[in-house]
Parts: C-alpha cells; sequence; structure tokens
C-alpha cells in the first residue's frame, strides 16, 4: 500500500474542465429550476430531494432493460423500441393547462416519425433541427412516447434509463426529467478524493461517475460509478470516525480507581446472579475506567439480553467515586422506561435518580443518576461532574452532539444498542467505539416460542392469549400497521382496542397505547400495565422499545406480514423477559397471498430468536434497499452502499481514512457536510 497521497496535490482533479467547480450552484434549491413551482418542490422534498445536488445524487434502484434498437419504418405498435435519427422540425402545444405536448420530427435513413414527450416543454429549445437523438419509447397513436433519451447520439439513456426511486406524486419518468436536466452540474461539485487516492483505487473523477450513474452505457459501468460514490461514502464515514478518535486522544477522564461499597452492595440487591457474560462486560468496564483516557465503549446485546443491569453498573461506579452518572435515552418513552427500572433499585441504595425531558423537568440538584433524552444536553442543563454517561440507542452519527456531553473533563461513555447488526455494519458504524457483546441472555430465560398462524386460525390465537390471562399472565396485542400518518394509526388502534374489548378480550381490562396519547397519560398506562391493573396492552409498534414487564407472556402481531425483519424481532423482545415460558403469535394473510419475502421473513422469525442471525438475514431479504430497521443509526443515509458486497470497499475505505484524517479540501468539507447534517437532524 502507497502512502502519501494525502499530501500530493491534484494536479488531473478537473483535467477535462476548464475552470473551476462552482459548488454553490449545485446547492440550490430544486424550485430554481424553472418549472419546479412550490407544489412540486414540496413532492420532492418528501423524496429528500430539496437541491439540485440531491437530484444528482438520486441513486437509481435499478435500470431498465435494453430494448431492441429499431429502423422507423421498421417500428410497430405498442413494442418497446430504441429509434436513432435526427430532429427535423420540434412544436410545442398547451391544450390546456398542466399539459404540454411537445412533438418533434424525428427521422432517419428509413423514415419519419412524430415523437412525442408529455410536460416537459423545458426540452423545446434543445431540440434544435438537426440534433441527434436516440430516443427510447413506444409507438402509439399519435406517435413514438418517449420512455427516455439521448440527445447526443450516444446509446446511453435510451438503453439502460435509471428507475428511481419515486412516490405517488413523483413519478419515476418526471424524475429522470429532473436528474437529466441538473446533471450537466455534476462537475461543478467538487471531487473529495485526493488525485493519488483516485489513482491508487483505480477509481473514476466523482463527475465522470454521477454521469455513469445516471446515464451508463452498459449495466456494469453504472455498477462501477455507484462503487466510486460509495467508496466516498464509506471514507467520509471512516475519517469523520477517525477524526472523533483522534480528537479524543487528547481528553481526560476522571480515573475511578477499583469498585467500592455502592457496587457491591447493588450486586447483592440484584435478586439474580449475572450471567459470565454480563461479568465479562463488567470486567471490561471496570479497565475502562481506571484509566485517564475516556471509555468509549458499545455494549451490544440483544432485547432483554441484561444491558440495563451492566449500564447502571457504570453509573453507579460514578456514584461512588463522588461523581455523577447521566442515562441518556432516544426517546421519551425510553428515558421513562429507564427511570422506572432504575429508580426503585436505586432508591434502596440510597441513590437519588432524577427524570429529564421536554415535557418532565424535575430538579437535577439533588439527583446522583439524572436519566433522560436529548434535553439533558440542552443549553443551561448544569449535569455537573459527570463521571460515567450511558447513551442507549445513540443516533451514530450525532457525533457534536455525543461531545455536548463531554464538555470539561470528558465522561466515560457507554454506548448500549440492542439493534443486532450484521458485522460489516458494525465496523462501519461502531469503527471508533471498543465493543462488549452480551451474547446470551440469563439462562433462567426459555427462548421465546414464535409460531405463524394464518388469519382465519386467529380466534384459536386469542383462546392462547386467553388462557395465559387465565394464569395471571399478561400480554400484549400489536396493531396492523398502517403507513400513512401516526394520527391514522392511533386512530386505527383506537378502534382495533375497541373491536378487542367487545369480542375477543371483553372479559379482561384492555390498555390502549400509541403515539398518539400524551406523556402523561402513556407513562400512567405503562405504570399500570406494570402494576397488573391491565391485563392487556393494545399497542402500535411505540411498544417496541423500552417496555420492559416480565409477567407479560403472550404476543399477538396482527399482519405481521406487513411488518419488517427487525422490527417484529424488536416487538418480539417484549416478552420473554421473566422466567417463564412466552409465546410469539405472528398472525398473517394466507400464505398464497403474501411475498415470498414475507414468507421468508416469518419463518426466520419462526425459526431462529437469534438477533444476530435474524440481522443477517434481514439484510439478505432486504438487499441494498432501505433498512428501516436501522433507521436510528443512521445507516438508511449512506444511499450507495451496497452492504452485502461492500466489505472489501469498506476496508480499503478505512484503510485510506487513517491517512486522510488531518487531509484538507473537498475532503475535509465533505466530512463537516456529513456529520453536521446529522447533528442538525438529530
Ligand atoms: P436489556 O437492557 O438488554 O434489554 P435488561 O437489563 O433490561 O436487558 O434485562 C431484561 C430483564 O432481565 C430485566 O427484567 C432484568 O431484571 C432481567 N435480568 C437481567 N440480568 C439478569 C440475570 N443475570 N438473571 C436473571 N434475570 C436478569
Ligand atoms: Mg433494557
Amino acid at each position: 500500500m502507497p502512502t502519501g497521497f494525502a499530501g500530493e496535490e491534484s494536479p488531473d482533479l478537473w483535467p477535462r474542465l476548464p475552470g473551476t467547480p462552482r459548488p454553490e450552484l449545485v446547492e440550490q434549491d430544486v424550485a430554481s429550476l424553472s418549472g419546479v413551482g412550490p407544489a412540486l418542490s414540496r413532492k420532492l422534498a418528501k423524496l429528500g430531494l430539496g437541491t439540485l445536488r440531491d437530484l444528482l445524487e438520486h441513486r437509481p434502484h435499478r435500470y431498465e432493460p435494453a430494448v431492441p434498437e429499431r429502423r422507423i419504418a421498421d417500428l410497430f405498435a405498442e413494442e418497446e423500441a430504441a429509434i436513432a435519427g435526427v430532429v427535423r422540425s420540434v412544436s410545442l402545444r398547451r391544450p390546456r393547462r398542466n399539459l404540454a405536448i411537445l412533438n418533434a420530427r424525428i427521422a432517419d435513413e428509413s423514415g419519419e416519425i412524430a415523437a412525442v414527450w408529455f410536460n416537459q416543454a423545458w426540452l423545446e429549445e434543445k431540440l434544435k433541427p438537426g440534433t441527434h437523438v436516440r430516443l427510447r419509447g413506444q409507438l402509439k397513436r399519435g406517435g413514438f412516447q418517449v420512455r427516455s433519451y439521448d440527445l447526443n447520439g450516444v446509446a446511453a439513456t435510451a438503453d439502460f434509463a435509471p428507475v428511481y426511486p419515486a412516490s405517488e406524486e413523483v413519478t419515476p419518468k418526471r424524475l429522470r426529467g429532473l436528474v437529466a436536466r441538473v446533471l450537466p452540474l455534476a462537475r461543478d461539485l467538487p471531487d473529495p478524493l485526493p488525485a493519488g487516492l483516485k489513482a491508487h483505487e483505480a477509481l473514476p473523477l466523482r463527475s465522470d461517475a454521477l454521469v455513469a450513474l445516471h446515464q451508463p452505457h452498459s449495466l456494469a459501468e453504472g455498477e462501477a460509478a455507484r462503487r466510486r460514490l460509495a467508496f466516498d461514502e464509506l471514507l467520509v464515514l471512516q475519517v469523520g470516525l477517525a477524526r472523533a478518535r483522534a480528537g479524543r486522544e487528547t481528553d481526560r477522564a476522571h480515573a475511578l480507581g477499583a469498585p467500592g461499597e455502592l457496587t457491591t452492595r447493588y450486586r447483592e440487591l440484584l435478586p439474580f446472579e449475572l450471567t459470565p457474560d454480563q461479568e465479562h462486560a463488567i470486567a471490561e468496564i471496570d479497565r475502562d475506567l481506571e484509566r485517564e483516557a475516556p471509555m468509549q465503549r458499545l455494549l451490544q446485546g440483544d432485547v432483554g439480553s441484561g444491558k440495563t443491569v451492566v449500564a447502571l453498573y457504570g453509573l453507579l461506579r460514578a456514584i461512588e467515586s463522588g461523581l455523577r452518572g447521566a442515562l441518556m435515552a432516544p426517546t421519551e418513552t425510553l428515558a421513562e422506561q429507564h427511570f422506572l427500572t432504575i429508580e426503585p433499585l436505586c432508591a434502596e441504595l440510597g441513590v437519588p435518580v432524577a427524570l429529564l425531558t421536554r415535557s418532565v423537568k424535575s430538579d437535577i440538584a439533588e439527583a446522583g443518576i439524572v436519566v433522560g433524552t436529548h434535553a439533558l444536553i440542552q443549553e443551561g442543563v448544569d449535569l455537573g461532574e459527570l463521571g460515567v454517561a450511558v447513551i442507549d440507542e445513540q443516533h451514530r452519527f450525532g457525533v457534536e452532539q455525543r461531545r455536548a456531553l463531554t464538555e470539561g473533563r470528558a465522561p466515560h461513555v457507554l454506548h448500549m444498542t440492542a439493534t443486532p447488526i450484521p458485522r460489516t455494519l458494525a465496523l462501519t458504524l461502531y469503527g471508533d467505539l471498543a465493543v462488549t457483546e452480551i451474547a446470551k441472555p440469563p439462562a433462567s430465560r426459555k427462548p421465546i416460542v414464535t409460531s405463524w398462524v394464518t388469519a382465519e386460525r386467529s380466534s384459536e390465537a386469542y383462546r392462547r392469549l386467553r388462557k395465559h390471562l387465565d394464569d395471571g399472565r399478561q400480554a400484549y396485542v400489536v396493531c396492523p400497521l398502517i403507513e400513512e400518518s401516526e394520527t391514522s394509526q392511533a386512530r386505527a388502534a383506537e378502534a382495533e382496542a375497541g373491536r378487542l374489548r367487545r369480542a375477543e378480550l371483553s372479559d379482561y381490562k384492555v390498555g390502549l397505547l400509541h403515539g398518539r396519547l400524551r406523556p402523561a397519560e402513556r407513562r400512567e398506562l405503562m405504570a399500570q400495565f406494570k402494576a397488573g391493573e391491565l391485563d392487556v396492552l393494545v399497542a402500535t409498534t411505540v411498544i417496541e422499545v423500552g417496555v420492559d414487564v416480565p409477567n407479560a407472556t403472550i404476543m399477538i402481531v396482527q399482519e405481521a406480514d406487513r411488518f419488517g425483519l427487525a422490527q417484529l424481532h424488536q416487538l418480539r423482545g417484549r416478552v420473554g423477559r421473566g422466567a417463564e415460558q412466552s409465546y410469539c403469535l405472528l398472525i398473517s394473510r394466507a400464505r398464497e397471498e403474501l411475498t415470498d419475502n414475507a414468507q421468508a421473513r416469518l419463518q426466520a422469525l419462526v425459526d431462529s430468536t437469534d438477533g444476530f442471525e435474524l440481522a443477517e438475514k434481514d439484510l439478505e431479504l432486504r438487499g441494498e434497499g432501505q433498512l428501516l430497521g436501522t433507521r436510528q443509526s443512521g445507516l438508511s443515509d449512506l444511499r450507495f452502499v451496497h452492504w452485502r458486497t461492500d466489505r472489501p470497499l469498506l476496508e480499503r475505505a478505512r484503510t485510506a481514512a487513517e491517512e486522510l484524517v488531518d487531509y484538507e479540501g473537498p475532503l475535509a468539507d465533505e466530512v463537516e457536510r456529513f456529520f453536521g447534517e446529522r447533528e442538525l437532524a438529530a
């Protein structure tokens, strides 16, 4: 591996470009395009397309397969084909508002035809008589309807037309038009890679990669382009992580010495023996806390594997050294749940705990441990001398945010995550942390038995559920997933709870938990369920994380085929938290009505309770699509990375990043941009 590319200037950076890139051009709002008004801007914004750069970087999720090329005289109706010819004349009609019909006479040596574009008036000036074009489309009444085109006569778009992630409001075709218009600006985006690195990695120029991404001459060229852009993303990410690591090298924390009396009492207070994995985690944490270098450790373990017990140990280590502990969770529900779990234990130990969220502002002055949401690191909150901070399910890219917790003497930080992620992804996201895994749950816990039943047998499922209730256990019923909005989801859940109260669960006390409840209502409901005042909790996915009621031993998930694998696994983790055998019943439509993918998801859950195994399976089934279950980890922000195959690319980016930590220029700007935006988004 040759070194030193970081320092090289980049003479070949823009070999074909007169003048310098003008990044300000690509940062313009999409509304700066003529023909893009406020309405379309809003629709594009919903797709995450706010600037011209967003359009440039909108990745096609596939390409149309190539079609045969025909002479114009040989075209026959309805067959999709490509033609090549010269523009003879062009005309534009606007028969009514919102409709522009662009007509061009195209000729080749065999004949002439009218090519038709709808609502692409801006193309008129590009279709000057004499222009060579290559068009892909279909012969219909009225002419050759163009699906995609290339105006230089080079075989490109017309064959491998990009198909973009679109929405009902903005069609892929519309997007194709918009992207084609901004594509000339590809050269105005600075190339973050130092020239030497590009040469060494044999990667194309970024601008060429963008052009090839949207208008490849072959599928292989499109893939090579994607890989170059994925390399950029991975490099930016790895440089950011390397910087975070380097930045912390000078940080100093309080060295906490050996465990003391308080943590000894804590261990005695626990009604169970710690598992070997928990002991191992604690030993690693103890070793970290002895040092002045701040701990940066990730505690990874499936739901219910006993991470919180370990985290509290860490917090108490701070208290016994005369310092404070803080636990930060991503949502109010989760913060409240942590508070409810920790507070009684701490009360017995004589350690005051305070809760601090947007809606609950308790006095933290006397508290030894403060539990909260982002509110914890807001301006004006004085956490005092923080010894240990635990960050649960942290949005991984909030690097600056994590810094905010660490003004002055840095605390030791323990990150917790219950989102099992495949190894490649873990390496990507947690490259700057030491990792401890709790692999085996407490032995007292029996693996959850999962069954998959179809809707016509749902009465049987409810009979099983009532049996548990009659034995004094509690249960969850998860409502069907409704995508539209939190409000419609809540409304549907209300209707479903009402139905169950009248029918299957008429003899039981049923509570309803959804996202539209006020925090106080939600708290009250959770407390009631925990206290056994409710038999069943009918809930939306808001119970996905943080709910811990060991007496709940059965869960029914309705229309389970609509959920993602990771999400179902998280949901299922709400049961099986006590010593009793627990059950999860997944109800779906008839098998024949399900897609292969949905069947595979449900079967995977029946077959395994191992989160890591399921995460790998999820990745396999989902391909490079949006990684839903990992939304909060920021993974979905990496648009070009293909998780199943890019492991070698990741390794290369990691190696390169080591040398580029201090590299200035466009790469540094990209790192700022990426991590800076995450901060704003959080
Ligand atoms: P996680 O945070 O990983 O989801 P928790 O620490 O909340 O897991 O533990 C889940 C449940 O298991 C809690 O009810 C907890 O009291 C219990 N638990 C934790 N460790 C053990 C253990 N070693 N033996 C028995 N039960 C345990
Ligand atoms: Mg927990």
